[in-house]
């Protein structure tokens, strides 16, 4: 298993928290397979000593999470407000305008 830092690429191996096994969040177990036993994965949340992200080593590819994923933010209303609260103060703290242009990272 890869213990480097996927930001800074030093090695890691600090326990951040240990959740032991989990299935996937939001997975949909479909009826023809409610019987079966399902996957489950280490939640062992590690951090880099150096930069201080804290990442799981060992995760699954988007499109295994993403396949059958039962959640889904714009159902959310809560969720929805905590955005636009949050989208407005950071508006207001970067000074943001009508020319400014807005970025997100993802890993893929
Ligand atoms: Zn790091």
């Amino acid at each position: 298993m890869d213990r480097r830092c996927r930001f800074c690429a030093d090695e890691f191996d600090e326990t951040f928290v240990d959740l032991g096994l989990s299935p996937l969040a939001n997975s949909f177990v479909p009826r023809e397979r409610a019987d079966t036993t399902e996957p489950v994965y280490p939640l062992h949340a590690r951090a880099c000593r150096a930069c201080g992200l804290v990442q799981l080593p060992q995760f699954e590819p988007a499109a295994s999470i993403f396949d059958q994923y039962l959640y889904d933010s714009s159902y959310s209303e809560s969720w929805l407000r905590h955005c636009e609260s949050y989208a407005a103060a950071m508006i207001a703290r970067a000074k943001l305008g009508a020319t400014s242009e807005v970025i997100e990272i993802r890993q893929q």
